[in-house]
């Protein structure tokens, strides 16, 4: 029988169920369907070991005019979906203004800086090497005083982070990617980053190394969670598992397990497109660029390059509307000679959203054995292993590297 029973099989589930394992507690992992195999595996692969700022809402009023008017490439809204996004939009938007920001980016930081770390012992644990570059990626500005400003910008985190960066000025970028065919002024380069080219089989692989430690991978509906004596019972394929802990770690399906549970939190989705291409010819792509004058990603996948599209608000079950990767791939084949669509359709995931812009890492408030790892947001895939080992230091009673108050889900509960 096992002592845990962690809901969620996506980088962040895998993480913590790794961290139990280690920890001496045996550990069930329970997922609808194969480990990694949902935003796990559609993000744009970036162990992004920079983004000490999490994303904040646009406070000035250019930008939010901008937004308002619906065409932009790296947010767009569903005008139905506004109603019910208002209160968390209304508390995004309070929680990003400067002061209340920069305490938040301070505790952000915490579990940034030590992302890069905890994915590093798992690469290795798990032999997933291959899959890993540490090149960093590139954001590329067509003009010069965009490129200037964010210079300066990446200048502010060197001093108070101390993460570094690069530049790169039109000559160097055609010598990185000499297939690019628009003008470009220069890029700026995070080399700290780490780049993998196929996320879901990074996490894939996290499972089975999970599994070489003694850990049991099951599917079943993490709806069938209820309490049971002083523990915790599922249902699985196998039949019933009881344990006298569980974890959830659902991702932007969050929600519904703690709505059932009578928790309102104000958790929100930010959805995003991908597809993957065939280069033209014989182009290349060899780095993962970031076109920062139209906010999208593309990257030298496994599976083809994939482009990865900003943030869409709607509901997650609302059917995809993915007309940002249509602006994007219209920009995107401009810039770089892509072929034909290689996937029959987008894929369609959500970033797992909190207002405060900090993931939920921590016991719940009224449920006694009850834990909680989610709302990773736009950067969950950096952060599953740090949150893994938190949480179980958390659990077993260890000294923990890092605060975990700032994350508790009493802070939206009070
Ligand atoms: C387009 C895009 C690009 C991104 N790029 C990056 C990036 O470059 N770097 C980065 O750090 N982050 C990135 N992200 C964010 C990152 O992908 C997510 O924050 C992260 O994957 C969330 O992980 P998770 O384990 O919480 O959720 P998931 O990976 O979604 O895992 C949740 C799991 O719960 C399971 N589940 C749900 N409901 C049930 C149920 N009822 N019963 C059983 N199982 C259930 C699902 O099947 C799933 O396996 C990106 C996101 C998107 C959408």
């Amino acid at each position: 029988m096992a002592e845990v029973i962690v809901l969620g099989a996506g980088i962040v589930g895998i993480s913590v169920a790794i961290h139990l394992q280690r920890r001496g507690r045996s550990v069930l992992l329970l997922d609808r369907r194969e480990p990694g195999s949902e935003t796990s595996h559609g993000n744009a692969g970036i162990i992004q070991q920079e983004a000490v700022r999490p994303y904040a809402f646009p406070r000035d009023l250019a930008t939010l005019l901008r937004i308002v008017g619906n065409r932009r490439i790296d947010a767009r809204y569903h005008w139905r979906a506004l109603p019910g996004l208002a209160p968390a939009l209304a508390r995004y938007w309070w929680h990003s203004a400067p002061e209340r920001y920069r305490r938040i980016v301070a505790q952000y930081a915490t579990l940034i800086s030590r992302a890069r770390a905890e994915h590093a012992d798992l690469i290795a644990a798990s032999g997933a090497e291959e899959l890993v570059q540490r090149q960093g990626y590139y954001k590329l500005y067509r003009g010069g005083a965009a490129l200037e400003a964010a210079l300066a910008d990446a200048e502010l985190v060197r001093a108070e982070y101390g993460i570094a960066h690069g530049a790169l000025d039109a000559t160097e970028v055609a010598r990185l990617e000499p297939d690019l065919r628009v003008a470009i002024a220069g890029a700026l380069h995070w080399p700290e980053p780490w780049t993998v080219r196929d996320p879901g089989a990074l996490a894939a692989a996290y499972a089975r190394y999970f599994v070489s430690l003694g850990g049991t991978v099951a599917r079943g509906d993490a709806a069938s969670l209820c309490q049971h004596g002083a523990g915790w019972r599922v249902e699985t394929r196998d039949g019933p598992a009881e344990a006298a802990s569980a974890v959830l770690a659902l991702g932007p399906w969050a929600g519904e397990a703690t709505g059932r549970l009578g928790y309102r939190l104000p958790l929100f989705v930010k959805r995003g497109y991908h597809m993957h291409y065939r280069p033209a010819g014989r182009a290349r792509l060899g780095n993962w660029l970031y076109d920062a004058d139209n906010y999208y990603l593309i990257t030298p996948m496994a599976q083809g390059i994939r482009l990865t599209t900003g943030a869409e608000f709607a509901p997650f079950s609302a059917p995809p509307t993915p007309v940002q990767l249509q602006a994007a791939e219209g920009v995107a084949r401009a810039l770089f000679p892509l072929g034909e669509r290689v996937d029959a359709k987008p894929w369609l995931g959500a970033r797992p959203c909190t207002p405060d812009m900090k993931p939920v890492i921590g016991p719940a408030p009224r449920h006694p054995g009850l834990w909680f790892a989610f709302g990773h947001g736009h950067h969950g895939f950096t952060l599953g292993p740090i949150t893994g080992r938190l949480l179980a230091q958390r659990m077993v009673g260890e000294a923990a590297p890092v605060d975990l108050a700032p994350f508790a889900a009493e802070r939206f509960l009070r």
